[in-house]
């Protein structure tokens, strides 16, 4: 075994993915078993959960991608349903051209979308363009219907 094979296991002994941090936790339990006691694991698992941070990346970086090029609307939930085109707002609902399904809430997902591109939060007016919605006041009523926490003090 070489350097470079020491160095490789010594920072896998040191840097793992959560996901393997039980069974570390098992094998370390095992090896030093007076310095894991329910009572540690315990203390442990509240630092994990404490310290957890999610790692935050832009993904437009990432992937090479422009922000434009991002397809935007609400798209039909019916999984039978092939349209690429969005769905329109009307009388309080969502509606598909291609299979005439309507869903009240198929913004939840479109959001989702945009929470995981953009970030967490939103405006009235980023809402409105990324939902493609005719008015400012439908994107804050949609809003205010997720119980979101708000901030600022322009309601539309
Ligand atoms: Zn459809």
């Amino acid at each position: 075994m070489n350097e470079a094979d020491d160095s490789y296991e010594e920072f896998f002994e040191k840097v793992i993915h959560a996901y393997h941090i039980p069974e570390k936790l098992e094998a370390m339990k095992g090896k030093w078993p007076s310095k894991l006691s329910t009572r540690g694991l315990n203390w442990l698992a509240k630092a994990f959960l404490k310290h957890h941070k999610i790692k935050e990346q832009d993904i437009f970086e990432r992937y090479n991608l422009d922000k434009q090029e991002i397809c935007t609307g609400v798209f039909c939930p019916n999984s039978k349903c092939a349209s690429r085109m969005p769905m329109i707002r009307k009388n309080g609902s969502w509606f598909c051209k291609a299979c005439l399904c309507q869903a009240k809430n198929a913004h939840f997902a479109a959001l989702k979308d945009y929470a995981l591109l953009f970030g967490p939060k939103i405006t009235n007016s980023e809402a409105q363009r990324f939902l493609h919605l005719d008015s400012c006041n439908t994107a804050y009523k949609l809003l205010q219907g997720l119980s979101l926490s708000t901030k600022g003090k322009t309601k539309f």
